[in-house]
């Protein structure tokens, strides 16, 4: 059992904090919004995600939040950093709240030893950041020096929202990057449990088939760091090719989940990450191809498929409003209803949604957007600035609609009665920009179908 504090309890902290309680570790997640604290203590939860409650409730009497680092610092063992790093001005990430945190975790380190570890994602060099800057915030509050006491590490995260318990229990690897091998030997003992999967399994996440020890990667600072940036990368431009495939498929008459299929049998392809579709979003794959680029001009060096992949992935959404144009002559007036506003299914996160991006284009060409999710529409009321109109039924979005375009593949738009639905609308025309429902059975409904990469019918 180890002493943990987590700070930053966002989508990656809170996860954090809570598997390790269940796990058995003492943990503190502290974060600066007093109001996320409060409502944490009295089980609100600031996001959606699946299990995060009953994960909490399991791990109860283990895991307490905290807005005051005095409160969470000095009796840490292992002290997480899981703070946001936006995308700044210039394309590198905003490193602001990193070096906040830093400075204060500085300030209040205890007597013992403490190992700092880097959940966030950030640039190269940022552990030595990290490193200097709590040194410096400790020296000037107490006087003294850490000398031995502090060690950092970078152990970077790769859940994915709406999984990221499952992920955090079952994750394919563990990197850690440290020059310290006493910081080696501090998180290799807080997930031992994971890594050997010797922990009983919450009865709501059972421990997948055929899951093993998982791999526990050590690496230089650097490497850790370089690690996440290039797994989002190539998963962004795995997920770019196959739309940059699915146009050409669209012109030649091939079907590109088909093409997809073909290829993703080869064992050194891989089927996942080949779903042609309105391109990706969320607060990682935008930020850190972007943040990655800045690297790469910062070191001299170019990096044009990541440049490309950024290309043809924003074009995506383009390549849906000129579908809704080419079927509806004009968009000036039209009413598109919108299928899903979330970045993908199973989360509440809204950031740069590839949903949202579509709706401000269709506004501008003078649309008017309404809009649906199962989750994410009280956030869009708080969140999103663009004018649109919020249903919470598929009658209260589709009446008199003249296109529903599915945004976001949540499995439950395939269950609408879509039978009984086509009546609502103006011209029943459906866009489907993930080619997630059944597009057979919406042409023999009568509607018009088109999907992204596929052979147009109807
Ligand atoms: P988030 O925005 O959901 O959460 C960040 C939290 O940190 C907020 O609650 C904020 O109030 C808090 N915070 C800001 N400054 C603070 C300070 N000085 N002290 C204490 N708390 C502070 O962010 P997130 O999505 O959890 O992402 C965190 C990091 O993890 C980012 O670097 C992100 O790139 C990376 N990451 C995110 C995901 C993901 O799916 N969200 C996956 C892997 C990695």
């Amino acid at each position: 059992m180890k002493k943990v504090a987590v700070v930053g309890a966002g989508y990656v902290g809170l996860t954090t904090g809570a598997a390790l309680a269940y796990l058995g570790h003492r943990v503190v997640v502290l974060d600066v919004d007093e109001a996320r604290v409060e409502g944490l203590r009295q089980g609100v939860l600031p996001f959606f995600e699946p299990h995060l409650r009953e994960v909490l409730a399991l791990a109860q009497g283990r895991i307490r939040f905290t807005a005051r680092y005095e409160e969470a610092i000095p009796q840490a063992e292992v002290v997480f950093l899981a703070v946001g790093t936006p995308p700044g001005p210039k394309g590198g990430p905003d490193l602001s709240q990193v070096q906040a945190a830093a400075e204060a975790i500085g300030r209040h380190l205890g007597e013992g030893f403490t190992v700092v570890v880097n959940k966030s994602t950030v640039p190269v060099g940022s552990g030595n950041f990290v490193e200097a800057l709590v040194r410096r915030a400790y020296a000037q509050a107490h006087g003294g020096e850490l000398d031995g006491r502090l060690a950092v590490a970078s152990n970077p995260e790769f859940l994915r929202e709406g999984q990221a318990l499952y992920d955090s229990f079952y994750p394919d690897r563990i990197v850690v990057g440290a020059e310290d091998p006493r910081a080696v030997a501090a998180l290799r003992e807080l997930y031992e449990p994971v890594l050997e999967q010797s922990f009983p399994p919450p009865p709501f996440l059972p421990r997948p088939e055929r899951m093993g020890a998982v791999p526990f990667l050590t690496t230089d600072l650097a490497s850790a760091e370089l690690i996440k940036y290039a797994a989002n990368a190539f998963l962004a431009l795995k997920i770019s090719f196959i739309n940059e495939l699915a146009a050409l498929a669209e012109r030649v008459g091939a079907d590109i989940r088909e093409v997809a299929r073909g290829i993703g049998l080869d064992s050194r392809i891989g089927p996942r990450f080949l779903q042609a579709g309105l391109g990706w979003g969320g607060s990682c794959f935008p930020k850190d191809t972007l943040a990655l680029l800045a690297m790469g001009e910062e070191a001299g060096v170019p990096l044009p498929i990541v440049e490309a992949a950024r290309r043809v992935n924003f074009a995506q959404r383009q390549r849906v409003v000129g579908k809704l144009q080419e079927a509806l002559g004009t968009l000036r007036g039209r009413t598109i209803a919108l299928l899903g506003l979330a970045f993908k299914p199973h989360t509440d996160d809204l950031r740069e949604s590839p949903a949202l991006e579509l709706a401000a284009l269709l506004l501008e060409r003078g649309a008017f957007v309404r809009a649906h999710d199962p989750v994410a529409l009280p956030r869009a009321r708080r969140e999103v600035a663009l004018p649109l109109e919020y249903a919470e039924t598929p009658e209260a979005l589709l009446r008199g609609a003249d296109a529903a375009v599915l945004a976001t593949d949540w499995p439950e738009y395939r269950t609408w009665p879509w039978g009984s639905l086509r009546a609502l609308f103006r011209t029943p025309l459906v866009v489907d920009a993930r080619n997630h429902l059944d597009g057979e059975e919406l042409l023999r409904l009568g509607y018009r179908y088109l999907g992204v990469g596929v052979p147009q019918r109807g």
